[in-house]
């Protein structure tokens, strides 16, 4: 085992390195010594952990022989079908849905509908949203057993064991707060995966007296700021963190601080947004790591944080708010407001990565995914719904937006951030 140690010591001088540095350098990837290492014996099976780049948001698949689960499935949109149909041999035997944001189950709903999954593991919250909506008629019709996780309990995946440290039932915290948060130990390896926990729930599991040392940690909720605190990454003590977040993506992720935390106990950083999907390959000894991109662990975050763009240079664009339907502050949660967004000009435009914004309050926003708006068509951004006769898209944010506030303007910003409309109700 020294041999990691000494690595690890090289890593660490490589990281400081290449962070220390405004560019990254293009050195290849570091490859273990192939110097002749004491061979183990070979009956130790191999335990595959894969975290699927999709994007904003997490997927991670376990793969262990015949028996595979899957932790979350990022966003509708690109999904993990096709990327599980190489690995899972016939059922999957367990998902787990960390917590009910969309960028952790989306994905979640066409793996239901691919796949027979014998097992799903729920962490008892809910949410208002259609996809949130989608997923639960999906597992209430996969007739698979399901469960709540909570801390003490533990999910079995062959001879695997998966121990649930978070959430405490009931819940109290916030949807990122009651994520599920697993631990696996194999052999000597240990994994932390932390779906969107944040500090309030990391300092909850610090206190239950749980065993948080791992090896291996799945960065919490896509690098924020909210989540791996100096207290909790001490705890730790990962070799390897790997946080999971979408290039470019519009909240910074990962944000510096994290980043920096990381460094300064001493973890190689891996990110999906630069080295695609990270697998982890391990016989319960030793563990090696292959990147979908070969970069260097770690660069300097190059994405300043920008969560709410300043209403720079008007970018000149066709696509225009034309109306906003409201319901004003009606307090019921079927709100039947939307935005209507068309295209007045004579080309097709890609949304994506476009947002919709409530800048009188600052929020609640709302970010495009790749939807070809054509010349002449409109788009809705509903409050809440989504009316299928119209299709569009939802905040999902479960209260009025609009004609609550005075003035209450909605602003359109393009990819790059520019505003290229703004419209009072
Ligand atoms: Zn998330
Ligand atoms: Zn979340």
């Amino acid at each position: 085992m020294k041999w990691r140690r000494v690595i690890l010591l090289v890593w660490v001088l490589l990281v400081l390195s290449a962070c220390a540095r405004p560019v990254p350098t293009p050195t290849p990837e570091p490859t273990p010594p192939s110097a002749p290492t004491p061979t183990p014996p070979p009956s130790t099976q191999e335990l595959k952990v894969h975290f699927i780049d999709v994007g904003q948001g997490d997927s991670i698949l376990i793969d262990f022989g015949d028996n595979e689960m899957l932790i979350d499935g990022g966003d509708k949109s690109p999904g993990v079908v096709a990327y599980l149909a190489d690995y899972v041999d016939g059922a999957l035997e367990a998902m787990v849905a960390t917590h009910p944001h969309t960028d952790h189950i989306g994905g979640l709903i066409a793996v239901l509908d691919a796949f027979e999954v014998e097992e799903i593991w729920l962490n008892g919250d809910t949410s208002t949203s259609k996809t949130f909506k989608d997923f639960m008629s999906r597992v209430n019709a996969e007739g698979a057993s399901v469960y709540e996780a909570e801390r003490g309990n533990s999910i079995a995946l062959g001879v695997l064991s998966f121990l649930i440290l978070h959430p405490v039932k009931p819940l109290v915290g916030d949807t990122n707060n009651n994520s599920i948060v697993l631990k696996l130990s194999y052999g000597n390896i240990d994994f932390l995966l932390t779906g969107d926990a944040e500090k309030e729930a990391e300092a909850s599991i610090l206190e239950s007296g749980l065993t948080v040392q791992a090896d291996i940690l799945k960065v919490g909720h896509h690098g924020s700021r909210s989540s791996s605190s100096t207290q909790f990454l001490d705890a730790v003590e990962p070799e390897v963190a790997i946080y999971m977040a979408g290039e470019g993506n519009r909240y910074g992720h990962p944000h510096e601080e994290t980043i920096t935390a990381l460094i300064e106990v001493g973890a190689e950083i891996y990110g999906t947004d630069i080295h695609g999907t990270i697998v982890l390959t391990t016989d319960g000894k030793a563990y090696t790591l292959h990147l979908e991109k070969q970069v260097p662990p770690c660069t300097p975050p190059v994405i300043s944080p920008a969560p709410t763009p300043a209403p720079t240079a008007l970018g000149a664009s066709n696509v225009q708010i034309t109306s906003i339907f409201y319901d004003g502050a009606v307090p019921r949660v079927e709100s039947d407001e939307y935005v209507e967004i068309t295209n007045l000009g004579t080309e097709s435009q890609d949304l994506a990565g476009w947002m919709l914004k409530d800048i009188s309050e600052g929020y609640p926003s709302f970010t495009f995914p790749h939807y070809i708006l054509k010349p002449d068509a409109a788009i809705r951004v509903y409050t809440n719904e989504i009316h299928p006769e119209w299709g569009g898209f939802s905040f999902a944010y479960g209260k009025a937006i609009w004609n609550n506030t005075e003035p209450d303007i909605a602003a359109l910003y393009n990819a790059q951030g520019q505003e290229v409309s703004r419209k009072s109700y």
